[in-house]
């Protein structure tokens, strides 16, 4: 039997097998998602003039006093050349929109709701006071030209993105985005469009591993079922080896029909490890091919969703190049008990709530690793340490906040 090796030896070996994929240049429509492998600086002042932040009348602020009827001068539309923009004459008012510059001679915005018509057409009655600056954005206010806005290993997210656009960087170098294949093992699986015949069940794992690998920033092809057969096996798995990574599922326990490591080494894979002292998914086993890795994850739905958390997410964010690969451990209080046979560490299906200025840890009830509802149910993993038999309510428990549950 293959040696159980700990958790924390197993993902040093994923991780030292999971170089990042060499940097691209990409357009600005494909870099959501991915990591940031330059420095962006600002190409100009932001805003790169004086700006009203209001709709309303441009003044001299020491002119109005606590407000007065004064003549509009002019009227400034956003877009507006500063360059060319007349002087405002002392005593009058600009009427002026929100992000349009500001005219030499004023100071302040006087909004649109502090003023009322005036005895002619082109005059305002404007409320007074107002101080110099008053709902006005100074040229370089919120950036200066050449300041460091991003940095190599940000992720870029929804406001990065409008960074980069802002800028003008319509390129930008990133990490590359891991290509994953995903495989189900079993002759008992459908697809899941299809009624399962007596002893079959629909093939749930496939689009589980599919959801998290996308989440996760990967592309993914999806390569169907594979039957328990040595050729078919090894058909099915040579056809994913051209990814960065592959992602199995079944076939790795101690049955008969558990052909998943055999097919994997005839089709030339080195196999690191093939057992870890992790429950649920302790037949994990992991290969790699040139530069191909192959995770074999249990087909019990809760060991391949657990497996895929701890060890596959980490790989495909080094893979593409993140910082931080592995999940950040967050402190919380369990608020019922967990028991386990020691031995291997659990990663408990858990319900993560911060309540009072803290994370409130409830186990999820389950029926065991096919129960694959309870992932549905929680949020994160609790963890108990291996050496542990029990962690009492009230106890300090690691979690693992899982993102792929929206706010819940
Ligand atoms: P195995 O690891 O192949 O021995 O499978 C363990 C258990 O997980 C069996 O009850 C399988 O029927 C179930 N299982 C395997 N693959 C899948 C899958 N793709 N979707 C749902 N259940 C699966
Ligand atoms: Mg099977």
């Amino acid at each position: 039997m293959p040696d159980m090796i700990a958790v924390e030896r197993a993902l040093d070996l994923v991780l030292e097998a999971a170089r990042p994929l060499p940097p691209i240049v990409a357009d600005l429509a494909d870099l959501p998602g991915r990591i940031l492998l330059e420095e962006i600086r600002a190409d100009r002042d932001v805003p790169s003039w004086d700006k009203s932040l209001m709709d309303g009348f441009a003044v001299a602020a020491a002119d109005l006093g606590r407000g007065k009827e004064v003549a509009i001068a002019a009227t400034i539309a956003a877009g507006a050349d500063p360059g060319a923009l007349a002087a405002l004459p002392p005593g009058q008012a600009a009427r002026i929109m929100t992000g349009a510059p500001l005219p030499r001679g004023a100071d302040a915005v006087i909004p649109v709701e502090r003023s009322r018509a005036g005895s002619q057409p082109d005059r305002t009655a404007l409320q007074g006071p107002v101080r110099p600056g008053e709902n006005v954005a100074r040229r370089g206010d919120d950036v200066r030209e050449g300041a460091v806005l991003l940095e190599p290993g940000d992720f870029l997210g929804a406001a990065e993105i409008a960074v980069l656009a802002a800028c003008g960087r319509i390129r930008a170098r990133a990490g590359g985005r891991p290509r994953v294949a995903v495989l189900a093992t079993g002759d008992e699986l459908v697809p899941p469009g299809e009624e399962p015949g007596p002893g079959r069940l629909r093939n749930s794992n496939g689009p589980m591993l599919e959801a998290l690998a996308r989440r996760a920033g990967a592309e993914v092809r999806d390569l169907g079922i594979a039957r328990d057969d040595e050729e078919d096996l090894r058909r099915a798995i040579a056809s994913g080896l051209d990814a960065d990574v592959l992602l199995l599922s079944g076939g790795v326990s101690m049955g008969l029909y558990d052909l998943v490591g055999g097919a994997l080494r005839s089709a030339g894979a080195e196999v690191l490890f093939e057992r870890v002292a992790i429950r649920p998914g302790k037949p994990f086993t992991f290969a790699r091919r040139g530069g191909t890795l192959v995770f074999g994850c249990p087909g019990n739905p809760v060991s391949s969703y657990v497996i895929f958390q701890v060890f596959a997410r980490p790989a495909l964010r080094r893979l593409a190049s993140h910082p931080t690969p592995v999940w950040r451990m967050q402190p919380g209080r369990l608020a019922s008990p967990i028991r386990q046979k020691p031995g291997r560490a659990g990663y408990v299906q858990a319900r993560a709530v911060f309540r009072d200025g803290r994370l409130d840890v409830e186990p999820v009830p389950t029926s065991g690793s096919a129960d694959l509802v309870s992932c549905a149910r929680g949020n994160a993993l609790a963890i108990v340490p291996a050496e542990a038999a029990s962690l009492p309510a009230g106890s300090d428990v690691a979690v693992i906040l899982l993102d792929d549950h929206g706010d819940r």
